[in-house]
């Protein structure tokens, strides 16, 4: 008996894809800026030191048991501050349904599960271009998805007049998502007032946003700046969601932790709305894991591992900061006649080079620099042991 005869094998994961490419290449030469994880200036790992510290507090003393269906409790309001404001009147109010998450996918999906339940006729409108895996996970929880403009490939940076006019022509209480900041894979944000605009034209519409902030800290090097469009949203008293996530700000990719949100109208609909989201999660996972939580918890609820970690985050931006520049010198160093401004008007872990799938192919294959055809390099896999080399290949390229 043959059940899966007719099963074929899946397409490759276009990220992924791009790692398994780079480790069969023997080259020495060769670079990975596909995957987007942090890496040192020498190319490697990191584990942060405020995440080491909490890890020798915690070893000895956890048990294994499960956590509640919403999460730990301690790391689900530590996230919430970190969101919402430290002082934040909702948190106090409990007007917020939040529960753990399996990091930022896990909080975008429970969402989407969430929204599908409860509007079941809605539909999600996704920028172009977003995180590709933002287009599977509403697909398979079967919400239709519609787009709205972002990028603008001539000016490289944002299309705001075109984002406007989407928000303004989609049908009203539409639900629309938002990366709250280090946009994915453009690196291209909102300006504060392009954001109140925003704001306002969505609240005008009464239209949802969803906001994704899976790089707090990761833009600016400071988590409170980077959580300045969520908070110009709350002034605007809109209802909203937010997926946060530990994988890269907290170098926890592995460890699966994250927060998924729901502002709601009271105290009252906060509760219906938790109970709800733990009973979307029940049969997928019955309840999240516990480890990476408590490493969270510990580090924000210890005012001295607290401050390591933003010193640690803003270690990691500035280092991506400074690769940005040196990128763009080597460039114009080399006399390339385009203009390269926008890898340093960019922000956050991404670049969107502007590169067509056929330059890219050619750094694969005749410089063994590894990324996504789209055109997008990691700035975290860029070291000032390989920033020349790249900046020569990129240049070979685009001659
Ligand atoms: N959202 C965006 C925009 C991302 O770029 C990523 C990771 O690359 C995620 C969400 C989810 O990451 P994780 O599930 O590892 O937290």
């Amino acid at each position: 008996m043959s059940w899966w005869r007719s099963v074929e094998p899946a397409p490759k994961d276009p990220i992924l894809g791009v790692t398994e490419a780079f480790l069969a290449d023997p080259s020495p030469e060769k670079i990975n800026v596909g995957v987007g994880a942090y890496r040192d200036d020498k190319g490697k790992p990191v584990v942060l030191e405020c995440v080491r510290e909490a890890e020798r507090r915690i070893a000895g003393n956890l048990n294994m048991e499960y956590l509640p269906m919403g999460g730990s409790v301690n790391m689900v309001e530590e996230t919430l501050k970190l969101a919402y404001g430290e002082n934040s009147e909702l948190i106090k109010d409990k007007r917020i349904a939040a529960v753990q998450a399996l990091s930022g996918t896990g909080a975008c999906r429970l969402f989407a599960d969430f929204q599908k339940r409860f509007c079941p006729d809605s539909q999600i409108y996704i920028p172009v271009p977003t995180w590709a895996n933002h287009h599977n996970i509403w697909r398979d929880a079967h919400v239709p998805q519609k787009t709205f403009h972002y990028y603008h490939p001539q000016s490289k940076g944002l299309d705001f007049a075109g984002l406007v006019d989407d928000i303004k022509n989609a049908p009203n209480g539409s639900f629309f998502l938002l990366h709250a900041c280090a946009h994915n894979p453009t690196g291209v944000d909102p300006s504060e007032e392009q954001w109140k605009e925003i704001s306002k034209k969505i609240k005008e519409k009464g239209h949802f946003p969803f906001f994704d902030m899976a790089y707090q800290g990761f833009a600016s090097g400071d988590p409170e700046r980077d959580a300045k469009a969520i908070r110009i949203f709350l002034e605007d008293g809109h209802l909203l969601g937010i997926a946060q996530s530990y994988a890269k700000n907290m170098g926890l990719y592995g460890q699966r932790v994250g927060c998924l949100s729901v502002l709601c109208e009271d105290e009252k609909q906060a509760v219906a709305v938790k109970s709800q989201l733990q009973m979307l999660a029940r049969p997928m996972y019955s309840n999240p894991p516990v480890h990476g939580a408590l490493i969270v918890s510990t580090i924000l609820g210890d005012p001295d591992l607290k401050k390591l970690w933003l010193k640690e985050v803003k270690g990691m931006a500035d280092r991506i900061i400074g690769m940005r520049t040196a990128l763009r010198e080597n460039l114009e160093k080399l006399g390339s006649p385009l203009s390269w401004e926008h890898i340093t008007n960019q922000i956050g872990m991404f670049c969107y080079s502007g590169m067509t799938p056929e330059q890219v192919d050619r750094l694969t294959n005749e410089f063994h620099i590894y990324m996504t055809r789209n055109g997008r390099i990691s700035m975290a896999g860029v070291t000032t042991g390989n920033v020349g080399y790249l900046a020569n290949a990129i240049h070979e390229v685009t001659k």
